[in-house]
């Protein structure tokens, strides 16, 4: 006879990063309650949200102000009436990833490292974000995609780096990463192992012990490069996640993008950029906004960029500046803007 507990046991527990993520807002009119905003932005939100759907896991939330329909962290993940405005310019994919792919979610755009999507998914639903009309469900990786983009890297000896992207790759499980990374590390000639991933920010229950074993296993250096727009982004539960990578021996950069209304200040970027340092994360990044459909009221001018640079350089170490940047299609490597 089999007892309930028999039944059960041979299911593995659902790892705590996987609850909160089943937990994740998904309603706005949840998350305005929580934070004790008006219902009445929620008409906006739901005209936005016809493109690319609300989603906001409750611990990112919960480092947002209450009753601040302004704060910094609200407005990266609210969606809101803008999006649907159409601008010159502003195209569903503004950085010609598409072209690009070697194989079906494999891109390969700058000399010695390719990028794979490894999936489609995200912890977090940014309103800005460049893929947020990528057609994930073509470009994602089946089992014969995988094969064929294993079979196109383990061919060209000067692939030294495979940066697993997405959407976000943390936002597969343990098993199936640990999978594709023991894939990649047949290919010899790949040194170099990079992810990047928002999910260590905002949902820092994902950097689990297997996790960390895992990226331990590499046979070279690893690197995280996480996604803070924010100071108000990093908190205690953050800190942690990131002191276990670096012990893990993982180098933390962070990437950036310059959003209007939200870090497009001197002293936001100076408080960002002394956070990350108090976190042990390397500022990277600074990118300039791709110009993707919907996302055109967050942008900020080359002009006013170049103009913060330049007094962010009058505040903090030089090591401390993060390189300003832009995506120009057909370039081969990202455009320098500052500073
Ligand atoms: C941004 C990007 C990279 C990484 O560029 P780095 O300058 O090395 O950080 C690699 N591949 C693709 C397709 C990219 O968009
Ligand atoms: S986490 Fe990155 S890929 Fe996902 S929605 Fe945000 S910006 Fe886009």
């Amino acid at each position: 006879m089999i007892t309930r507990s028999d039944s059960q046991s041979h299911i593995p527990p659902v790892p705590a990063w996987q609850q909160a993520l089943a937990r994740a807002y998904t309603r706005p009119e949840a998350l305005l309650k929580a934070l004790g905003l008006e219902q009445t932005l929620c008409a906006a939100a739901h005209e936005g949200m016809q493109q690319f759907p609300f989603r906001v896991p409750r611990g990112f939330a919960a480092r947002m102000r209450r009753g601040d329909p302004e704060d910094p962290l609200l407005r990266q993940v609210l969606p809101g009436a803008a999006e649907a405005q159409t601008r010159p310019g502003y195209v569903n994919d503004p950085v010609g990833d598409l072209p690009r792919m070697a194989t079906p979610g494999l891109i390969h755009k700058y000399h010695g490292r390719a990028l794979l999507i490894a999936t489609g998914a995200c912890a977090i639903h940014c309103r800005y974000c460049f893929r947020r009309h990528f057609p994930y469900a073509e470009a994602g990786l089946s089992a014969r995609q995988l094969e064929r983009a294993m079979a196109w890297l383990d061919a060209d000896p000067s692939i030294r780096e495979i940066i697993l992207s997405g959407g976000d790759p943390l936002s597969l499980t343990d098993q199936r990463l640990t999978s594709l990374v023991e894939q990649l590390q047949k290919i010899s000639h790949l040194r170099r192992l990079r992810l990047h991933s928002r999910s260590a920010i905002t949902l820092p229950e994902r950097i689990t012990p297997e996790l960390l074993a895992l990226l331990e296993a590499w046979r070279g250096p690893v690197v995280l490069v996480v996604h803070v727009n924010h100071a108000n982004e990093l908190d205690n539960s953050v800190a942690a996640a990131m002191t276990a990578l670096r012990r893990a021996g993982v180098t933390l950069l962070n990437q950036s993008v310059l959003l209007h209304g939200i870090n497009d200040s001197v002293p936001a970027l100076a408080e960002l950029s002394e956070s990350l340092a108090d976190h042990g994360i390397q500022p990277y990044y600074l990118h300039l906004l791709d110009p993707v459909a919907g996302a055109a009221h967050f942008d900020v001018s080359e002009e006013r960029a170049r103009e913060l640079m330049f007094q962010l350089r009058q505040c903090l170490p030089g090591y401390l500046v993060p390189t300003l940047a832009r995506e120009i299609q057909g370039e081969p490597a990202k455009r320098v803007i500052g500073p």
